[in-house]
């Protein structure tokens, strides 16, 4: 016998990329990379990397993206932005060489806790 695994204590073994907010296993991030933001994010086969560019800190979950009103599909083809589980609250802040690799393409980077929402 065994009880069910509260959802919440599941979502722990998850995480959330601080950039776009897909949530991933760790294990589908050092397999994969983030599949909206790897070029920028870096994170297949780096565990370095996935354990700063995301994070467990993520509040609720959505399962279906609205590419309009995402700000990382406006500097992405909407075609690339992966359908998937999106946190709707991730809490951190990418690191400083990854906001600095976004500037440089001219584009500004816009935390994901919602402090920071137009
Ligand atoms: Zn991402």
């Amino acid at each position: 016998m065994s009880a069910p695994i509260p959802q919440q204590a599941r979502s722990k073994t998850l995480r959330a990329c601080l950039l776009c907010s897909i949530v991933l296993t760790p294990a589908d991030f050092r397999k994969n990379g983030c599949p909206n933001c790897e070029e920028i994010m870096q994170l297949k086969g780096s565990p370095d990397r996935i354990a700063t560019c995301t994070t467990t800190s993520f509040d609720g979950v959505i399962s279906v993206i609205s590419p309009e009103n995402s700000w990382v599909a406006r500097w992405q083809r909407t075609s690339n932005y992966v359908r998937g589980i999106y946190a709707v609250q991730v809490k951190g802040r990418i690191p400083e060489d990854v906001e600095a690799e976004l500037e440089n393409r001219g584009i500004k980077y816009r935390p994901r806790d919602q402090t920071d929402q137009d």
